[in-house]
C-alpha cells in the first residue's frame, strides 16, 4: 500500500476494533482494483464516539463502518438515515457527501440475505416459518430483512424475554412471534430456516444451548458468528444433515455497498477473498 496526499480514506470505528476483519477485506479490494485508497481501524471509546464520527468529514474521510458497541449510537449522530437503518435502529455504514454530511445505512440484513441467496439458492423465504435466536443489534437487522423478504411467520427466540418483546413491539409486524426461552426447541418445528444471531458459540463463549431435534432436517441452519467458522451449532446441524451457512459470507456481502459508495467500484464476493479471510481466521490469535 502506498499512501499519498491523494489517498481516499475510510475505516471502521469500534471499541475494541483489533478483531475486525474489515480492514483486511477492504484493503484487499483496494489493491485488487488499484484504487488510491486506504481503510484503517479506528479504536474509539464510547465517550468519544459522537465527536469522532463528526470529525470524519473534517479529516477528509469518504466514509466508515461502525461496529460494536457504536451501531446504535450512530443513529443519533448522522445527518441522514436510510429507512432500513431507522427500522433496525442501528447504523453499520456511513458515507460522507461532498458537503460533509453523514449518511447512515444498515447493510447487515442485506448482507445476510445476499449470502443466503448464493449459499442456498433453492431456499424460499415465503414457503414456511423461520426461527431466529437472539434479539440484539444483529438480530434486528436480520429480522427486518426476513420480514421484507416475505416470511409468513418469524419465531423470535431470546434468552431474555424483554429484549425479544422490545424487538416485536418496535417492528409491530404480526408475523413476528416471540417465543419463551423454555419453549425454544419446539419452536423449530416446521421451520425451513433457523438463524443464530447470538454471540453464544463464538470462540471463548459457551455454545448455544439449543437442541435441533424438532427442526426438519431439510431446514437451512445459519449462524452469524464466524469465529470459529464451524460453530458448535453448525457442527451439530451438519451431523444431522441440515444444510448450513456460516457467518463469513454475510460479513463479505454487508461490506459491498459501503465500498461501492466510497470508492466507486462494486466488488464481488469471490472465493479468493473468502479464502484470504478463512486463512486469517485460522492463523489469528486476535479475537
Ligand atoms: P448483541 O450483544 O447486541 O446481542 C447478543 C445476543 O446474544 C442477545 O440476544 C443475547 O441474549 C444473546 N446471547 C448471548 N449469550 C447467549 C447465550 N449464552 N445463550 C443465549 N443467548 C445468548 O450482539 P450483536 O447482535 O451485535 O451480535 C451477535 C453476533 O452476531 C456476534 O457473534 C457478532 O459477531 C455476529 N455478527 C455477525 C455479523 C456478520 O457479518 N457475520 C454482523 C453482525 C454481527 P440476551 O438478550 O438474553 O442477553
Amino acid at each position: 500500500m502506498n499512501i499519498r496526499g491523494t489517498t481516499q480514506l475510510a475505516g471502521v470505528l469500534g471499541w475494541p476494533v483489533h478483531h475486525s476483519r474489515s480492514p483486511l477485506m477492504h484493503n484487499y479490494w483496494l489493491e485488487k482494483f488499484a484504487i488510491d485508497g486506504a481503510y484503517i481501524p479506528l479504536p474509539v471509546a464510547p465517550e468519544h464516539f459522537a465527536e469522532s464520527l463528526r470529525c470524519l468529514s473534517r479529516l477528509g474521510f469518504v466514509g466508515a463502518n461502525v461496529t460494536v458497541p457504536h451501531k446504535g449510537a450512530a443513529l443519533a449522530v448522522v445527518d441522514h438515515l436510510d429507512d432500513t437503518a431507522r427500522r433496525v435502529g442501528a447504523v453499520n455504514t456511513i458515507t460522507v457527501d461532498d458537503s460533509g454530511e453523514l449518511y447512515g445505512s444498515n447493510t447487515d440484513g442485506m448482507g445476510f440475505m445476499s449470502n443466503i441467496a448464493l449459499a442456498a439458492p433453492t431456499w424460499r423465504p415465503t414457503a414456511a416459518p423461520a426461527a431466529l435466536v437472539g434479539a440484539g443489534g444483529a438480530a434486528r437487522a436480520v429480522v427486518v430483512a426476513l420480514l421484507d423478504a416475505g416470511v409468513p411467520e418469524l419465531r423470535l427466540i431470546n434468552r431474555s424475554r424483554e429484549r425479544a418483546e422490545a424487538v416485536a413491539q418496535d417492528l409491530g409486524d404480526p408475523r413476528l412471534k416471540t417465543i419463551e426461552w423454555v419453549e425454544r426447541e419446539g419452536a423449530l418445528s416446521e421451520a425451513t430456516l433457523m438463524v443464530n444471531t447470538t454471540s453464544a458459540g463464538l470462540e471463548g463463549n459457551e455454545p448455544l444451548d439449543l437442541s435441533l431435534s424438532a427442526l426438519p432436517t431439510e431446514a437451512l441452519v445459519a449462524d452469524l458468528s464466524y469465529d470459529p467458522l464451524l460453530t458448535p451449532l453448525l457442527e451439530s446441524a451438519k451431523v444431522r444433515g441440515n444444510p448450513i451457512v456460516d457467518g463469513l459470507g454475510m460479513l463479505i456481502h454487508q461490506a459491498i455497498p459501503g465500498f461501492t459508495a466510497w470508492f466507486g467500484v462494486e466488488p464481488t464476493a469471490t472465493a479468493a477473498l473468502r479464502d484470504l479471510l478463512e486463512r486469517d481466521l485460522a492463523s489469528s490469535t486476535v479475537r
